[in-house]
């Protein structure tokens, strides 16, 4: 068996080598330029939320949002809220400060949430001093994984959240066969770093789907948001178009 299996070896590698070196050369195809402005918003990016207008999102029954603006934030009021628009693979941008006055121990200060495609949940929580179990502390994927560290900011001060989402990829027949992804910075600082998920509870949904909208949480908590864009990075997962 060894002997024959010799030139069977030989020539598939001959046939390797062949069709390497008759291969056309690959074209370089430039990135496109997108503007990043110090201060300013990436010129690809859509704005989910600039400050005063409420238009992309609507409450989960699907009645207009009713968060209050104020001074360019909104705060959390009468219900969870979600995008109009769905979405894949992302990139997303949010600012929010839970309340100064800072009230109540554990799950119970300064909750919130940013739930990707209303189902996997960046948690939003006052975790400055104030300790709860890890995976639901801020900055976790609830009830999955803890944040690397806590990068958390006082009570009433901004904060940001940077995430990278990659959508699960499914098969024909709808059976998911390459888990979502996600990468949170939390002020900068990497505190998930590209890992597997599967949807939250307490989400809009339970299952895996290609697509869905930002969910924004109602925990009866006045947290506040500003300056909300996100910026789809198409099918590929390595972000081309
Ligand atoms: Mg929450």
């Amino acid at each position: 068996m060894q002997i024959r299996s010799v030139p069977v070896s030989v020539g598939l590698l001959a046939a390797v080598v062949f069709t390497v070196s008759s291969a056309a050369p690959a074209e370089e195809v430039q990135p496109r330029m997108v503007s990043a402005p110090e201060g300013l918003i990436p010129s690809d990016a859509v704005v989910l939320f600039d400050g005063t207008d409420l238009s992309e999102w609507t409450y989960t029954d699907g009645r207009p949002a009713g968060w209050i603006t104020s001074d360019g934030t909104m705060t959390v009021k009468d219900g969870s809220i979600i995008t109009k628009k769905e979405f894949g693979n992302i990139q997303l941008h949010l600012e929010f400060a839970t309340p100064e006055d800072a009230t109540g121990e554990g799950q119970d200060r300064g909750n919130s949430g940013v739930y990707i495609q209303g189902a996997y949940e960046v948690q939003i929580l006052d975790s400055y001093g104030n300790e709860t179990y890890i995976d639901g502390m801020c900055g976790a994927i609830y009830a999955q994984y803890p944040p690397l560290v806590n990068a958390s900011r006082p009570p009433g001060k901004w904060q940001v959240y940077d995430i990278v989402f990659h959508a699960p990829d499914f098969d024909s027949g709808g059976k998911v066969i390459k888990k979502a992804t996600i990468t949170v910075f939390h002020n900068g600082v990497l505190i998930q770093n590209h890992v597997e998920i599967k949807p939250t509870v307490y989400g809009l949904r339970e299952t895996e789907s290609p697509l869905g909208p930002i969910y924004l949480q109602d925990h009866n908590h006045p947290v506040k948001y500003r300056n909300i864009w996100i910026r789809e990075l198409g099918l590929n997962r390595n972000c081309q178009e």
